[in-house]
């Protein structure tokens, strides 16, 4: 595991549009977290490019996000951005990993933690 986060790091991060490959993905972080979870901030998420790191097959069915403002990086489980497995979701709780907490020093216990999705909404709409 700490292998691989160390992977996600080197990852290659493009901001796509949302009528190119990756866009619909891209719509599904905009719309999910308008604000940034980590920096709370207004984020324009870019993609992470998983093809040219090693990841184990588990991490490499993974969507990887980086807010610009921070250098933060979450991921979630592609099957949730794909909105597949339906049924299973019912069941499942939705989480996110922390992979990274970018430029947030004072977040470093969060780095390889999961949270439900609607948490990290949460964290991104408390202003301190
Ligand atoms: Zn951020």
């Amino acid at each position: 595991m700490g292998d691989d986060s160390r992977q996600v790091s080197s990852m290659e991060f493009k901001r796509y549009g949302y009528m190119f490959f990756g866009g619909n993905v891209t719509q599904w972080v905009d719309k999910t977290f308008p604000s940034c979870p980590l920096c709370k901030k207004p984020s324009l998420w870019e993609l992470g490019n998983s093809g040219k790191v090693k990841l184990g097959w588990k991490n490499n069915m993974r969507n990887y996000f980086r807010c610009p403002n921070c250098m933060g990086i979450i991921s979630v489980e592609m099957a949730i951005v794909q909105k597949r497995y339906l049924i299973r979701s019912l069941f499942k709780e939705q989480n996110a990993r922390i992979e990274s907490v970018g430029n947030n020093s004072n977040l470093q216990h969060l780095i390889g933690q999961e949270y439900p999705i609607k948490t990290l909404q949460e964290w991104a709409s408390k202003t301190e």
